[in-house]
């Protein structure tokens, strides 16, 4: 399992509900998904972005000790729906592993709820704000086929687009932020 990069049109792509019968199976491939995310220090990702077109997000917005062990406590969101948005909006950077190299900014909602399945199919709820709020939009947003690069309009989109091709062409690897 590795991280696919945009362009790929499965990033595109609008990802299929999981149904409860599906959870026991997908359950090692959501495991797989945090791993791929610890490896490349990312604090979520999203099932497409490992080519899988099902809605699985993990998250993990656990702050990083300088000099401790990262800690490892994912989150795993499955079927996920945001059902509550309030407290305004902010705008700030983000990167995404499927495009290394730079960090676009982009407006979210700063507090939202956030119900979904957990990895024994049971129902669960999160009221999140700040980075964690902004993240758990950033890889729902992945399960819509919407990139960092659908938040912005023409122009900035374009110039998006030219800077990440420039990172890419110098060597950017998932992980890497602008
Ligand atoms: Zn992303």
């Amino acid at each position: 399992m590795r991280v696919v990069l945009s362009p790929d049109p499965v990033l595109r792509e609008k990802c299929e509900p999981v149904e409860l019968t599906e959870i026991p199976k997908l359950r090692s491939t959501a495991r797989q998904m945090a791993k791929v995310m610890y490896k490349n220090r990312g604090c979520g990702l999203a099932a497409p972005q490992v080519g899988i077109t099902k809605r699985i997000i993990v998250v993990d917005c656990t702050p990083e000790v300088e000099g401790e062990p990262l800690p490892q406590n994912p989150s795993f969101y499955i079927n996920p729906v945001i059902t509550r948005a309030w407290g305004g909006e902010s705008e700030s950077e983000e990167g995404c592993l499927s495009i290394p190299g730079i960090s676009v900014v982009i407006k979210r909602h700063n507090n939202i709820v956030v119900e979904a399945l957990d990895l024994d199919g049971q129902p669960f709820t999160v009221e999140a704000e700040g980075f964690h709020a902004r993240a758990l939009q950033h890889e729902l947003d992945h399960l819509d086929g919407k990139t960092m690069f659908e938040h912005l309009d023409p122009i900035d989109r374009i110039n998006a687009f030219k800077a990440y091709e420039q990172a890419l062409a110098e060597g950017a690897k998932p992980g890497d932020v602008g």
